[in-house]
């Protein structure tokens, strides 16, 4: 694999040559003011970025997975019951992690492809008239299919049913680069990693956490430990952790907002948005389709190709590793084989994007599938001469 090319892959996204520098960095006393110089501002900003106004922030030395394994420990307590659809690899995996700690899932299996199901939900949580659900679980962005699902949506569902269960939404692959309102929205919990639209290495679980969860801690009675964020809050209010933070990381995350937030939070979004299109105007230029299964679905971070009857899209992802140093995304699951992913998120520009659709389409062309060399690029690039905000002030 190259180290010049950029990965297309959905996380962990191309790491800017700033962060690198703002992560590498000598040895600080972390119990000392110096510690909590640098992480104030990261901990402000993550409130910015997933749109906060109350609860807070809790940041650990893990991965998004970790991530839901804190807000789940931390807020219920072994049999409680929660809710979630499943449509896809990550939205099965954190249902699979509730399972093994001894809780109840109501799972509301949904085709992979489309999103969290709204009727569905609201009609569970109306027949849940004993209140036995605790929380609702959704997945933001299902990095497996590419679908992006109406987290707003699922806050009304639950309001019109006149549930109190708590919200949590695992928002890894979506948050920092595309809008997220965990204000507006009710989230209770949000879930986010380091190494997507943070642009960082792996190695941070990022959360956001509402009043009311942190309420939940109390009552709940699921062992945790690492991630007990009672002795989180106890030690932040003292400026520090209650064991040795990821220093470095947390210096590139306080980078790496500036570095957003420099651009424009709406103009990351929108960047991200416009990245998306011209890889979805070149996919069906290939005769293609998003496995998303309506525009409305559609991510903006990833989008999972479906490949033509036949082909085997992990015989694409290996070829574009081995013979031209780029990374594309495997299938997972369901889709293995079915599809191949091209993540398009973080440190991205337009042009960069142009070589990955150009590299697809030579992997195609070898494989023998029906492309025709320059048909996606040139759709792409058509709309990207033309689309709007055209002053890619990408994050490099
Ligand atoms: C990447 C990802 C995860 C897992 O995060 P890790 O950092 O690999 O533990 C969870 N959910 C979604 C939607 C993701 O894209």
């Amino acid at each position: 694999m190259s180290s010049q090319n950029p990965v297309f892959i959905p996380g962990p996204t191309n790491i800017p040559e700033a962060i690198r520098k703002a992560c590498d960095m000598p040895t600080i006393d972390h119990r000392s003011p110096a510690f909590a110089r640098l992480f104030n501002p990261a901990v402000a900003g993550v409130r910015r970025v997933i749109g906060m106004d109350q609860g807070e922030v809790i940041i650990l030395p893990s991965t998004g997975t970790g991530g839901w394994e804190a807000a789940i420990s931390n807020t219920l307590s072994p049999g409680d019951t929660v809710l979630a659809a499943r449509f896809g690899m990550f939205s099965h995996r954190w249902i699979d992690m509730c399972q093994r700690h001894g809780l109840r899932v109501q799972v509301i299996e949904t085709p992979w492809g489309q999103g969290a199901p709204l009727g569905a939900i609201e009609a569970a949580l109306r027949a849940d008239t004993e209140g036995t659900i605790k929380a609702v679980l959704a997945t933001h962005n299902e990095t497996a299919t590419g679908v992006k699902s109406d987290i707003g949506g699922i806050r009304s569902a639950m309001d019109a049913a006149g549930h109190g269960a708590m919200l949590f939404v695992d928002g890894v692959s979506s948050i920092g680069s595309m809008p997220f309102d965990m204000a507006g929205w009710g989230v209770d919990i949000a879930v986010a990693g380091s190494q997507k639209g943070f642009m960082l290495p792996a190695g941070l679980a990022i959360l956001g956490v509402s009043p009311k969860a942190i309420a939940a801690m109390d009552s709940a009675t699921l062992p945790r430990t690492f991630f007990d964020f009672r002795d989180m809050l106890r030690s932040y209010a003292a400026g520090g952790y209650p064991y040795t933070p990821a220093v470095g990381l947390i210096s590139g995350l306080a980078h790496a907002i500036e570095m957003l937030e420099d651009e424009g939070l709406d103009a990351v979004y929108a960047r991200h948005h416009r990245i998306a299109e011209g890889v979805r105007r070149a996919i069906a230029a290939w005769g293609l389709t998003p496995c998303a299964t309506t525009p409305d679905l559609y991510s903006d971070t990833v989008t999972a190709v479906v490949v033509p009857e036949g082909c085997n899209g992990t015989d694409l992802v290996k070829l574009a590793a081995d013979k031209y140093g780029v990374a594309f995304g495997v299938g997972l699951g369901e889709v293995a084989g079915k599809v191949f992913r091209v993540g398009h998120l973080g440190m991205l520009t337009d042009v960069m994007m142009l070589s990955g659709l150009a590299t697809a389409e030579m992997c195609m062309a070898d494989l023998g599938w029906p492309v025709r060399l320059g048909s996606g690029v040139a759709a792409a690039q058509d709309y990207y001469r033309g689309a709007p905000a055209q002053v890619a002030r990408a994050a490099a």
